[in-house]
């Protein structure tokens, strides 16, 4: 399956192309047309499957596909992930997916300074990589509002509840608007996982790979 027959615009398909990717990996396969209909989604994929594309790639599209660039651009897609290792990867290649477009792509973690994110921030985002503290730092501190979330991803969630970050993700989770699709990948799946999984998830398309 190619990621053209998925509907995605020439500005995707051009990045994805340079990018290097032919054929779908098996959890893109089964994850990107759930996505594009603005499904939730349960994954069980790990790193290395291809994940980042799989849940990045709809969501580009459809923010493209739906522009609010007007003034004052506001966070339309949230990736939460555990570490900043994980959010910097994720941040670089959802800047290469958006690179022929118009979307700008930032990203915050904790561990260095606020200043520098806080400038990116208010410079204006449409997709944010975060780890859930450092995220909750920059709400307190006014520098991003979450109201105009339409989009948001769990990833390697497992790890985010290992390293504690259960009530952030809560409070985050209170933060954005009731109605938005939201993608839950894990590698594991514990019973705490199912507790989040009920909480975050609507009728979500579970993703085996
Ligand atoms: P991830 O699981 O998202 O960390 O991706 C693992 C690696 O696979 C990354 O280097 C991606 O750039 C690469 N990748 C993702 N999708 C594809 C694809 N469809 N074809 C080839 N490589 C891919």
């Amino acid at each position: 399956m190619s990621f053209a027959s998925q509907g995605f615009g020439p500005e995707i398909v051009r990045a994805v192309t340079e990018c290097g990717y032919d054929k779908m990996t098996p959890v893109q396969r089964k994850a990107i047309p759930a996505a594009r209909k603005g499904r939730d989604i349960l994954a069980n994929a790990q790193t290395g499957t291809g994940k980042t594309a799989a849940f990045a790639l709809p969501i580009l599209q459809q923010l493209q596909d739906s522009p609010k660039m007007q003034q004052g651009r506001q966070v339309r897609a949230l990736i939460l992930a555990p570490t900043r290792e994980l959010a910097a990867q994720i941040a670089a290649n959802c800047r290469d997916y958006a690179k022929h477009t118009e979307l700008s792509v930032a990203v915050v973690y904790g561990g260095t300074k606020m200043s520098s994110q806080t400038a990116a921030l208010h410079a204006g985002v449409d997709l944010l990589v975060a780890t859930p503290g450092r995220l909750l730092e920059h709400v307190a501190e006014n520098n991003v509002s979450l109201s105009q979330v339409e989009h948001l991803v769990l990833d390697e969630a497992d790890r985010m509840l290992d390293m504690g970050f259960a009530s952030e993700l809560t409070r985050i989770m209170k933060l954005v608007p009731p109605k938005h699709q939201t993608m839950l990948f894990s590698a594991t799946y514990p019973p705490k996982m199912k507790q989040l999984a009920t909480q975050a998830l609507s009728n979500p398309v579970v993703v085996s790979v």
